[in-house]
């Protein structure tokens, strides 16, 4: 006879139970949404690009996350990402669950206008399954606060003013104050001596330090890292295997891989960035290096998310010390959380223990 295979979420929770329920409904994403986006371009010619939005898990409440651009976006990848939120929103504990959303195209190669389109049709495309209460998308690589003014004036012509549905808005529209890229790393990595950067531009390193503010004046006004007075360039690859105590990975993914993990010589990895050290973990740790995971260390911009989200409810707006205040508050609780748990388990910062069957 042959018996039922389990193909639905419903069919597992007929063979499994408890914990195993749980991990086994966690590979599944609760839905995944492809669209075609058609937009004319600035010369009137059609061109069409693929958009994703994958929800991973909603138990703990809207499911949140990002919305990138890249050339690289694809289901496997979204999906993965889409996954690593419902780890960070729990970890920050945030009432959340997890999704992340793309469209596979390059920013750089659209104009404003094309890109205000393909945001306008991605947005009509999914409007209907995403909301305050249901998916609240934000920023990620290649979107900024304007896609995400875009995103919310496409959603209000159908479902009304509904400020709560995106966050990292420009703060004129409703986003939070101390919202800007990397202050929860930053909470992290204060009073350090930074000896060299990187960006899609080039990489510039200085061994008695590099001075930032110049450094981003220079980039303001010229576009890019090159030619910066202050330290000699160098390959941007190199920066991940440079002589310095911490190294904090801060866009792409993958990065520290098998090929150049062994070569690293910092003592400390902050993952800034999602998934960075993909699947260079071993080998990282068989040389005493300690990872202070993506689902931590980058949770800062969704807990901000969260206040943003939080005062577009109560249609109330925190001063940019309240943030602040509260961002801390969240980022040291967390810390503290998974540092006990490490410790009573006797595990890296990365590994939760399984609950036994
Ligand atoms: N894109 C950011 C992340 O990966 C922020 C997500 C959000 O605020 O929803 O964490």
């Amino acid at each position: 006879m042959l018996l039922p295979q389990p193909t639905a979420i419903s069919d597992w929770r007929l063979v499994y139970s408890g914990w195993t329920l749980s991990l086994k409904s966690l590979l599944i994403p609760f839905r995944e949404i492809k669209v075609e986006c058609t937009i004319p371009k600035d010369d009137g010619t059609l061109v069409s690009y693929v958009g994703f939005r994958i929800q991973h898990d909603n138990a703990r409440g809207p499911m949140k996350g990002g919305i990138r651009y890249h050339p690289e976006v694809e289901p496997d990848e979204v999906n993965a990402l889409a996954q690593l939120m419902t780890w960070k929103t729990a970890v920050a504990n945030i009432p959340y669950g997890g999704a992340k959303g793309g469209i596979g195209c390059n920013p750089r190669d659209l104009s404003k206008s094309e890109l205000e389109r393909l945001t306008r049709v991605f947005t009509q495309k999914i409007h209907d399954l995403i909301g305050i209460h249901t998916d609240v998308p934000a920023p990620d690589m290649g979107t900024n606060a304007q896609t995400m003014a875009w995103i919310l004036d496409e959603y209000s012509k159908f479902h009304g003013h509904s400020p709560a549905v995106v966050t990292g808005k420009p703060v004129d529209l409703g986003g939070s104050l101390g919202r800007e890229t990397g202050r929860g790393v930053a909470h992290t990595r204060e009073g350090g001596k930074i000896v060299a950067v990187s960006d899609i531009t080039g990489a510039i390193k200085n061994p008695k330090g590099i001075d930032i503010p110049e450094l981003l004046k220079h980039r303001e006004a010229t576009g890019s890292l090159k030619s910066f007075g202050g330290g000699d360039s160098m390959d941007p690859m190199n920066c991940f295997v440079h002589e310095c105590d911490v190294l904090i990975p801060c866009a792409l993914g993958g990065v520290l891989n098998r090929q150049n993990a062994a070569d690293v010589k910092a003592k400390f990895i902050i993952e800034a960035a999602n998934h960075p050290t993909d699947p260079a973990d071993e080998i990282l740790s068989k040389k005493g290096v300690v990872i202070l995971p993506d689902i931590y260390a980058n949770a800062g911009g969704v807990t901000v998310s969260y206040f943003e989200w939080v005062q577009n409810i109560q249609g109330f707006m925190w001063d940019e010390e309240k943030v602040n205040k509260e961002l801390k508050k969240y980022m040291t609780q967390a810390f503290h959380n998974i540092k006990n748990m490490c410790q009573s388990h006797d595990c890296s910062l990365r590994m939760v223990p399984l609950p036994s069957r």
